[in-house]
This record gives structure tokens, C-alpha cells and sequence, in this order.
């Protein structure tokens, strides 16, 4: 079945063909001498009140991904569709409408977060942005928003650098939150914050996702983190999409010879049951000049002839499992 056909009907966030390459500019007259092909026809769809992981190595378009969708960046191909509608042909009032819709919380906290401002402003500040309650009324919604995530109102004068990493991120979960969003993407939420302090996050996520009837588009690096949040999975690998699965189908029968060895290097907390180690042989190749065919055939122990010359198309396994390998044809 082609990719085509995978991906249909009408969901709240549905991104078709998504390419984003950044060209290569070198001498004085600073010509484009290549293109760094970080995204490369990418497939994906979020439902209401749906968690989509969004996996894969650093550097491998996950994030850039994220930002074409939030329109930080221009794409270069394909169609990002909110609730059936094209955003790249919206209009500016329907792009305020946009931003108000679909949020985003970043990894770093500290450097989303205006250090001259308080945080009651900061979270406030969406209110005031798209004129929606009266000033008076504002900081009432900012308290309850402080509640929300578990940070005492008290705090709304104080300013970014008095919190912790783990307090600082759930500022930007409630400024996230303030205009009631169908959609956040999180971008490596976690990912900067203590173990322990993950799954107090992770746990504050998946509240605010039932009580607010959110959707998320999880990114991350760890399959480990994802997997607490995530209803699907989706396995990126240097730009492309190769797998995609309900989580409990994934973790107990992943099928891309990527996604088993990411799953392997997973730590697990029975040390008496063995797990082999799928050890990845070389770097990561470079989105520049990807290697041709399958762009994980230099890396995989199962590559074969054609693998090298042809480039594997998703393929269904069942209604709930996608693949992009030869294995599976
Ligand atoms: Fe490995 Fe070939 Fe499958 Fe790519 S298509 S993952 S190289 S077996």
C-alpha cells in the first residue's frame, strides 16, 4: 500500500510529502552549492486528542519537522493541513487564529521564557497578544493557570531565573495551555530535566491532556520518554519517516531494523531478563548527501542488494502498523 493511501481522511493536524532543505551557500557571491535535505518527504497525522512520538536520532529532521508545522519555518514542499485546512495559503487573522490553535513547548525553558519579565506575564501574555479576556480579569486566569500545573500563584511576581529547570518548564506548559490550544507540539520537553523530575512533567502532561482534551505531537530522542505519552509512534531516520505504530505495537513488535536497535538500547529494569544490544554501526550519514536507496542500508545488518539501489515505500502491515523496509514487501 502506498503512503498515499496510509494517511487519509480528516484529522486535526495532517502534514503530507513535508520537505525542508537549507541550501548551502559558500564564496562572495554566496552561491547555493547544496542542500542540507533535513526533511524529506514526511508523512504524519495527529487526531483529536491524540499523542503522536515523534522519534530519532539528534539531527535527524524531527525537530525541523516541528517547526515547519508551527510555521517557525518556511517548508520547501508539501502541505501542512490544520482540521482539513492548508495553513500555507492562510490569511493573517487566519494565522492569529492559527497561533491561538496550535502551541509549542521547547526544551530549553529558560530561553523561551522572557527573563525580564514575571512569570504572571509571561503566562498572561497570550491573553493580551489575542485581546481575549479584560486586563482586570487576567491575572484571576493566570493563578488558575499557575494551579493547573502545580505552581503556587504566589509565585506569579517572581521572575524566571528564581525557579528550578522542572518549575521553569511548567511556566511554559500553563503559557502553553492559556488560549486553550487543539494542538501543542513539544519539542524535547524532558529532555534538560532530572529523571525523577521527567516523570513529574510526563504525569502533568498526560492530566492537562484529559481535563483540556489536547493533542500533542511529542518529539524526542528517547524512545523510553515517548512511550509514557504516546498513543502512536512514529520512527524517524535521517529525514524519513520508517515506521510507525500504536506504542504497545511498537515496543513489543518493532519491525525497521532502526527502530529495534534504538529499542535495544533502552535500559530495562529486570536485569535478569537479557536484551542484546543492537550496537549501529558508523555515524549517522549526512543529510547533505544521503546515501542512496535505503538511507539506513550503510548502517543495517539486515541490508540487502536492492537495498542499496531502490528506496522502500511504506507499506501497511496492519491497520495500525507502517513500515519502510525491503523485510516486509
Ligand atoms: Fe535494512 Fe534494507 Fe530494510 Fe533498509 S530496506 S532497513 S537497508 S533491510
Amino acid at each position: 500500500m502506498s503512503e498515499e493511501l496510509i494517511f487519509h481522511g480528516e484529522h486535526l493536524l495532517d502534514v503530507q510529502r513535508l520537505k525542508k532543505f537549507f541550501p548551502i551557500k559558500k564564496g562572495v557571491f554566496r552561491r547555493t552549492v547544496g542542500w542540507v535535505q533535513a526533511v524529506d518527504g514526511v508523512s504524519l497525522h495527529v487526531d483529536k486528542g491524540e499523542t503522536l512520538g515523534l522519534v530519532g536520532e539528534s539531527g535527524c529532521g524531527k525537530s525541523t519537522t516541528g517547526k515547519c508545522i508551527l510555521r517557525l519555518l518556511e517548508p520547501t514542499e508539501g502541505d501542512i493541513l490544520l482540521e482539513g485546512k492548508n495553513i500555507s495559503a492562510i490569511n493573517p487573522s487566519e494565522m492569529k487564529q492559527f497561533r491561538r490553535k496550535v502551541q509549542a513547548v521547547f526544551q530549553d525553558p529558560y530561553s523561551s521564557l522572557n527573563p525580564r519579565m514575571s512569570v504572571g506575564n509571561i503566562v498572561g501574555e497570550p491573553f493580551k497578544v489575542h485581546d481575549i479576556h479584560p486586563s482586570s480579569d487576567i491575572r484571576e486566569r493566570v493563578a488558575d493557570l499557575f494551579k493547573k500545573v502545580g505552581l503556587r500563584p504566589e509565585y506569579m511576581s517572581r521572575y524566571p531565573h528564581e525557579f528550578s529547570g522542572g518549575q521553569r518548564q511548567r511556566i511554559g506548559i500553563a503559557r502553553s495551555i492559556a488560549l486553550r490550544p487543539d494542538l501543542i507540539i513539544f519539542d524535547e520537553p524532558v529532555s534538560a530535566l532530572d529523571v525523577s523530575i521527567q516523570a513529574q512533567v510526563i504525569n502533568l502532561l498526560d492530566d492537562l491532556k484529559q481535563e483540556f482534551k489536547l493533542s500533542y505531537l511529542f518529539i524526542a530522542h528517547d524512545l523510553s520518554v515517548v512511550e509514557h505519552v504516546s498513543d502512536r509512534i512514529a520512527v524517524m531516520y535521517l529525514g524519513k519517516i520508517v515506521e510507525v505504530a500504536k506504542d504497545t505495537e511498537l515496543y513489543s513488535n518493532p519491525l525497521h531494523p532502526y527502530t529495534r536497535a534504538l529499542l535495544s538500547a533502552i535500559p530495562i529494569p529486570e536485569p535478569k531478563q537479557k536484551k542484546k544490544r543492537i550496537i549501529l554501526q558508523g555515524e549517522v550519514p549526512s543529510p547533505i548527501n544521503p546515501p542512496s536507496g535505503c538511507r539506513f542500508h550503510p548502517r543495517c545488518s539486515e541490508a540487502m542488494k536492492i537495498c542499496k539501489h531502490e528506496e522502500p515505500i511504506m507499506s501497511a502491515i496492519d491497520h495500525h502498523h507502517q513500515v519502510s523496509c525491503f523485510l516486509y514487501r
